[in-house]
C-alpha cells in the first residue's frame, strides 16, 4: 500500500533469453543458490506491494507454480499467466490480469537487484507524478550509428539516462496507453517498444519522471552478467 492505495507488480518472466545460450530462460537460471527470479520476488514480498502477477512462458507456468511460488512460499503472487511474443505483449497481458490496484510496478524478472529503498523512491514519485521509472545517468559516451556501424551522431552525455525497471504508473493511464498501443499494432502502426515509459510517452499523457535506480540494478542477459551478479552478491 502507498497511503491506503493498492499497489500491484507485474513481474515479467516470459522472455526466451536467446543471448544467454542456456537451456532455460535467464530469469530461471541459478544465481548463488536460487533462481534469478526469486531475488526480485523476495524484495517485493516484503515491501509496499500488495499483489504480484507473474508473467511467464506457457511451458514454464507449472515450474513457476511448483518450483518458484510453491517452493519459496510467495504469498503475494496471485496469478501466474502466459506472456506474449514481445515484452510489450507480456506487459499488456499482465496489466489486464491485475485485479484491482491504484499503482502498478512493472519489473523485469531478470533484474535481481531491485531493493526496498528503490521501491520507496518510486512510490514517493508516483504519488506526485503518476509516472515514475527507475533510471541512471549513462557513464559512457553513446553514439547513434547507421546500419553499417558508422557513427553518425553523438548525443550530449549529460542528457542521457539508461532506463531500468521497476517502471511505476498510476494503473488507469498505463493500462489505457497499452490498450492504445495494441490497437495501433493491430492497425499496422506500432514501432519497436522496449520499455513502458516509451508507451506512456507515445500513447499516454503523463510526463515520465526519472527516479534514481542503482548501477547494481542490472539485467541478466549474457553469461558474463550472471558472473557479475554472483560477484556483487559475494
Ligand atoms: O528481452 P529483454 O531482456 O528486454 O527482457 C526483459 C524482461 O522482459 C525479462 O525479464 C524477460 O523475461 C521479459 N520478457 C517477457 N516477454 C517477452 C520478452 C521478454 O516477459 N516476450
Amino acid at each position: 500500500m502507498i497511503d491506503n492505495k493498492r499497489c500491484a507488480a507485474v513481474v515479467l518472466a516470459a522472455g526466451r533469453g536467446k543471448r544467454m545460450g542456456a537451456d532455460r530462460p535467464k530469469q530461471f537460471l541459478e544465481l548463488a543458490g536460487k533462481p534469478v527470479i526469486c531475488y526480485c520476488l523476495d524484495t517485493m514480498e516484503n515491501s509496499l506491494i500488495d499483489e504480484i502477477v507473474l508473467v511467464t512462458g506457457e511451458e514454464e507456468i507449472a515450474f513457476c507454480r511448483d518450483e518458484i511460488v510453491g517452493r519459496y512460499g510467495y504469498r503475494k503472487v496471485t496469478k501466474i499467466i502466459p506472456g506474449g511474443a514481445e515484452r510489450y505483449h507480456s506487459v499488456a497481458l499482465g496489466l489486464r490480469a491485475v485485479e484491482n490496484c491504484d499503482y502498478v510496478f512493472i519489473h523485469d524478472g531478470a533484474r535481481p537487484f531491485v531493493d526496498a529503498a528503490m521501491l520507496t523512491r518510486l512510490a514517493d514519485a508516483v504519488k506526485i507524478h503518476g509516472s515514475a521509472v527507475a533510471a541512471m545517468p549513462v557513464k559512457d559516451t553513446v553514439k547513434i550509428a547507421d546500419k553499417n556501424a558508422f557513427a553518425v551522431e553523438t548525443p550530449e552525455r549529460s542528457s542521457l539516462w539508461q532506463m531500468q525497471t521497476p517502471q511505476t504508473f498510476a494503473y488507469g493511464p498505463i493500462r489505457e496507453a497499452y490498450e492504445k498501443l495494441l490497437e495501433d499494432e493491430a492497425a499496422g502502426g506500432a514501432g519497436a517498444v522496449t520499455d513502458d515509459a516509451q508507451v506512456m510517452e507515445r500513447y499516454g499523457s503523463l510526463p515520465v519522471k526519472l527516479v534514481e535506480g542503482s548501477y547494481r540494478n542490472m539485467k541478466i542477459t549474457t553469461p558474463e552478467d550472471l558472473k557479475i551478479a554472483e560477484a556483487l552478491l559475494s
